[in-house]
């Protein structure tokens, strides 16, 4: 057996393996992430490396393979798990051995850590005063001024006397040299968490939350590290169960990793945390520089914290002893990577948990069919918590068929309840969220007269048009044009814009409700960086009293006074072509309705529907995810879909039309010939099958033995001739149909 060994992975560009021969007496011993010492060079100087690979084989000829030396015992196995965890996800998702360490080990250059200097007195309160005096003979103003004020307080800060004070450095050395001051300078790591304080009570738990806590605790104390998800509605009290966790886990000197999709990290949540557990507790999201990101990986190194939250990428937190991965809204499509390693969180969770004796907590309102699915076959600790805990009722929720309104003349998008309804609430003075699932004004814009739909020259997607900039926007690769006058196939004067967008909500109720207040949350409002706190912010003080928006209003945000929340179209997201549209409906519409009445006053959800008989509806109408659940199981075992069974999707793309086409062929062939028990699916074009003027194609392989597929991947892998001007990507359970 052969190891390619690291010899240094601190540096910024990743260093080339070196391979080595692995000894009988360590075989046992050596696996990726293993730390061994290796003989370097001509002279053989004894060096420490990591083992990225094991291979069998190896194709140097030559020269002579020198072998491993020793297996080094490390302390803290940090550095070594988590380029376990890159061999791990390089061989599940399919990627270089690089490219997995890049995406564990994110930040390789070091930042200067920020410096704090101080000066200090260093002599006695005479010599001091006498120092005074002298300065004061000689006229000598900046001196005065310094020892005047270090006469007073004994620490200052150093930017403070340099620049308020005006002391040039060359008198402060001066000083220094005769013994007076001292110049102190420290290091420190910049802290994200500025919270100054909070009022949040502490919160004894309710009974089903302390079965929950005495359930772990007793797990913790007898070594056993499950998996368990905790699907608990909206307002349940998932949070303040994770924390009480949590708090077991940091007890016994180990470290917490919680995830929470992105978009919902906010202050609130954070605040929370802090309560509990001070500055032990950090962030690490998109809006960190890198160097403070790098300062969080080198506080959790040094033991400076105990909790990290962020989104998928907190997973890599270097801490030396992680006993807890909790993953908020595990359901969320966030944390699937979308680039090439194509990894989800919650596999990965699992496998880092293993490798540090883990437990992991999945927590969701309404669980992935994945998850749900495990925790019915007894692979995971199911937890239920199905009452709001600040005993609030749900809202009430309405289905409305909207092909009805439309036979009774009503051709508005708004329903006749829906109306009322939101009248009501303005004359209550109570507040209205109204939510579609789709961004921007219209779909597509196309022409009356002969039908030609705008579409983007370098995509195969038709152009969105925004009403604001008057433009025609591709949100695939961003081209944009000016909205045509005149079809520029058949140049007649109609142009009509397919309106459903968030735009168009917010014009009608403008229109219908002259003195409502609205500001619209989506994609495009959201651009500029603090512009959704804004929004937000404006909404919670009641400046704002509707809030049109996509799936971003759904998420986490407690507004007391919403006491409506009208889904306008709820069948969007269900015609999508993709086996999880039911799924993703059902979760949509859930958490729309856990937005309405979370105060006192009682709420009410209004989903406007064409299909008011699909069960994604009715059973979100219902709140009932059990019903729904059974139901969508069901046809994914019909349909031989996951979690029932395993899909990889292979996409080729390539500038070159015709290659990428045959390029898929070929390979689609050879599985079929190479593993007659995977079933093959395709080749053809991919959905989209153009972005950017690049062409895709795809083909899938179903199976349902995840590992079959696994070994196609590697089969594809080493039959491929990589061609330079040709990509293919492997995708494992497909999020987002491809
Ligand atoms: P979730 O995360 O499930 O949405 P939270 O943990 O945010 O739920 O709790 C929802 C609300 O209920 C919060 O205001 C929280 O303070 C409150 N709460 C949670 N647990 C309790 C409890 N045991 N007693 C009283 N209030 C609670
Ligand atoms: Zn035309
Ligand atoms: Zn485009």
């Amino acid at each position: 057996m052969y190891a390619k060994v690291i010899i240094d992975i601190s540096v910024e560009s990743l260093d080339r393996p070196f391979t080595y021969h692995i000894p009988d007496r360590l075989a046992t011993g050596c696996h990726p992430g293993t730390r061994v010492t290796v003989p370097f060079g001509k002279s053989n100087r004894l060096i420490q490396g990591y083992i990225l690979e094991i291979t069998p084989d190896t194709n140097i000829t030559g020269v002579q393979i020198k072998d491993i030396t020793d297996i080094v015992v490390e302390q803290h196995q940090t550095q070594g798990r988590l380029i376990e965890l890159a061999a791990f996800i390089k061989e599940q998702y399919g990627s270089t051995m690089n490219t997995a360490l890049k995406t564990v080990l994110p930040i390789k250059k070091a930042y200067k850590p920020k410096e704090k200097k101080t000066i200090k007195t260093a002599c006695s309160r005479d010599v001091l005063m006498d120092a005074y005096s002298q300065a004061v003979r000689k006229k000598q103003v900046a001196k005065v001024r310094l020892l005047k004020e270090l006469l007073e307080e004994e620490v200052l800060d150093h930017s403070l006397v340099t620049g308020k004070l005006g002391v040039s450095s060359a008198t402060l050395s001066g000083l220094e040299r005769s013994g007076i001051i001292k110049i102190i300078s420290e290091n420190y790591f910049r802290n994200p968490v500025v919270i100054s304080k909070s009022n949040e009570q502490d919160i004894e738990l309710n009974d089903t939350q302390l079965g929950i806590l005495n359930e772990f605790k007793e797990d913790l104390d007898n070594d056993i590290h499950k998996t368990y998800l905790l699907h608990g509605i909206t307002g349940s009290g998932k949070t303040v169960t994770y924390i009480s966790l949590i708090k077991e886990v940091v007890k016994r000197k180990r470290q917490v990793v919680v995830l929470i999709p992105e978009i919902a990290l906010t202050y609130q949540t954070l605040k929370r945390f802090y309560h509990y557990f001070g500055e032990r507790v950090s962030v690490l999201n998109s809006s960190l520089s890198a160097g403070e990101k790098y300062d969080q990986c080198e506080r959790a190194k040094k033991g400076e914290i105990d909790v990290i939250i962020g989104p998928r990428s907190a997973l890599f937190t270097p801490f030396p002893d992680i006993g807890l991965i909790v993953i908020d809204e595990e359901h969320e499509n966030s944390y699937k990577s979308e680039s090439m390693p194509r990894y989800h969180a919650r596999e990965v969770a699992k496998k880092l948990a293993g490798l540090h004796n883990a437990s992991v907590v999945l927590g969701s309102a309404t669980p992935s069919i994945e998850s749900y699915h495990k925790a019915m076959q007894g692979e995971y600790r199911l937890w239920t918590m199905d009452k709001r805990a600040t005993g609030a009722e749900l809202s009430k929720t309405r289905i409305v068929d909207m092909r009805e309104e439309l036979k009774e003349g009503n051709k508005s998008i708004f329903s006749n309840a829906l109306k009322q309804g939101i009248r009501d609430r303005l004359d209550k003075n109570e507040q209205v969220m109204l939510f579609l699932n789709r961004r921007g004004y219209a779909g597509f814009v196309s022409c009356r007269s002969c039908g030609v739909v705008m579409r983007c020259p370098h995509c195969d997607v038709s152009l969105s048009e925004h009403l604001s900039t008057g433009k025609l926007v591709c949100h695939y690769c961003g081209y944009e044009e000016k909205r045509h006058k005149i079809c520029p196939k058949c140049g007649s004067k109609y142009l009509l814009g397919f309106k459903a967008g968030t735009e168009q909500i917010e014009e009608e109720v403008k229109k219908l409700f002259p003195d409502a207040n609205t500001s619209r949350l989506d994609a495009d409002t959201t651009r500029q960086k603090g512009s959704l706190e804004k929004i937000l912010e404006d909404f919670s003080e009641k400046k704002t009293n509707v809030l049109i928006g996509t799936q971003m209003i759904v998420k986490g945000h407690d507004f007391p006074d919403v006491t409506l929340v009208g889904i306008v179209a709820a069948d969007m997201s269900l015609a999508l072509n993709d086996y999880r549209a039911g799924e993703r409906t059902f979760q949509l519409i859930t958490q729309a309705c856990g937005r309405a009445g979370r105060g006192d006053k009682s709420g009410e959800t209004i989903i406007q529907t064409y299909q008011p008989d699909n069960y994604a509806i009715v059973c979100s109408a219902a709140q009932d995810y059990k019903a729904f659940y059974e139901e969508e199981i069901l046809y994914r075992q019909l349909a031989g879909y996951p979690p029932a069974c395993d899909i990889l999707a292979v996409m080729v793309t390539s500038p070159d039309k015709n290659l990428a086409g045959k390029t898929c062929e070929a390979m689609a062939d050879y599985i079929i010939k190479k593993e007659p028990e995977a079933a093959v699916i395709g080749p053809g074009k991919a959905g989209i099958g153009k972005i950017n003027d690049i062409y895709r194609f795809v083909f899938y392989i179903k199976s349902s033995d995840s590992k079959l597929l696994v070994r196609c991947k590697d089969e594809l892998e080493e039959g491929i001739n990589p061609l330079s001007n040709i990509q293919v990507f492997f995708d494992f359970n497909p999020m987002n149909p491809v």
